[in-house]
């Protein structure tokens, strides 16, 4: 595929000037891992640091999608410039494609304040490891006070949230079949707020007694730190409870300031980026080895004149030897 030059100056500029066409030419770069991401990465980096990335995860149907527009009034209320990347791994559409489902979103539309974006991974090599963060940092770059990361709480997903996130947000519903047996498979690790969504909904209160009969029974053993997750109750289609979200994000965002837990948070956030660039390119070159390389290699473990450690040594030498 030939691609047309890249005007990133300009087009960071642009952006910053709160242009949402110029902000969603960047995340298509990203999305498109575009050559010039390079570059884009270089001139928006100074700008960086100033975003709040909060996070929020739960299984499809618990309300995430009407929980982040409820959020994104409340936070647009106060006068917050607020971004959404929704990411749907499970999703091959991309780049607005899961727009339809956001028609309550459309309320947004306007608001030159917010930017919402779906993503998924067409994918490209390293997928949305590699494309999540540099899309938040896009988003922090040309000035978003609040990005909210919404992902569908599907195993590896969840913990990319984490990964990325200062503040990780799980969300429970009544009536959800498994909810609370999800929780107990790894969502009480890493949550630093819960909402118990459809609180209007009969069975809300029994979700909040076991989740808090989790939380004291897990305290000290997995997290021994003075955070104490607390558990929000919101009815989001009514947009009942989002002051006290907007109250428990605030207070963990002090508390992680106050733990010196903010900058290690963002410190794994950039490792965790500067690892998925790495594997990336390291993908990219094995791909791109010509004669020997993998296909070679692989054909002569199989022909047993090479065991597979013999064949890993030969290709690290040959990339070595490209590099
Ligand atoms: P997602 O798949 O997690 O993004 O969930 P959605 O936000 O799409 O919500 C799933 C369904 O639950 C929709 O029909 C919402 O209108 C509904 N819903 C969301 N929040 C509430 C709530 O607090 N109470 C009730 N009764 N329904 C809700």
């Amino acid at each position: 595929m030939v691609r047309a030059p890249v005007a990133v100056t300009e087009l960071v500029e642009r952006a910053r000037d709160g242009q949402p066409r110029a902000v969603a030419k960047l995340i298509s770069l990203v999305e498109d891992a575009h050559p010039s991401l390079r570059e884009v990465a270089a001139a928006l980096t100074p700008y960086t640091g100033g975003a709040r990335v909060i996070g929020l995860t739960g299984p499809p149907g618990v309300g995430k999608s009407t929980s982040t527009s409820m959020l994104l009034s409340t936070l647009r209320a106060d006068g917050k410039r607020v971004g959404v990347l929704a990411i749907d791994p499970t999703s091959p559409f991309s780049g607005g494609a899961l727009l339809g489902d956001r028609i309550r979103m459309t309320e947004h539309a306007t608001d030159p304040g917010v930017f919402i974006r779906s993503m998924a991974t067409r994918g490209h090599l390293g997928g949305l490891a590699w494309a999540t963060p540099q899309a938040v940092r896009v988003l922090d770059a040309v000035g978003f006070d609040v990005v909210l990361v919404e992902t569908v709480g599907v195993g590896q997903s969840e913990v990319d949230v984490v990964r990325l996130a200062d503040t990780t947000v799980v969300l429970l519903a009544p009536g959800m079949g498994d909810g609370i047996q999800a929780a107990k498979a790894g969502v009480l690790e890493i949550a630093d707020v819960f909402v118990v969504n459809k609180a209007d909904r009969d069975g809300a209160e029994v979700v909040v007694r076991d989740l808090k009969q989790m939380i004291s029974f897990a305290r000290g053993e997995i997290r021994g730190e003075s955070w104490r997750q607390p558990i929000v109750r919101t009815v989001a289609s009514q947009g009942e409870g989002a002051g006290d979200l907007v109250r428990a994000l605030a207070e963990h965002h002090d508390w992680l300031v106050a733990h010196g837990e903010l900058a290690r948070r963002r410190a794994a956030r950039a490792a965790a980026e500067v690892e998925a660039i790495v594997l990336r390119r390291i993908r990219s070159e094995l791909a791109d080895l010509n004669g020997a390389g993998l296909p070679v290699l692989a054909d002569q473990v199989v022909n047993r004149e090479l065991d597979p450690y013999a064949a890993a040594d030969k290709l690290i030498d040959e990339l070595r030897a490209g590099g």
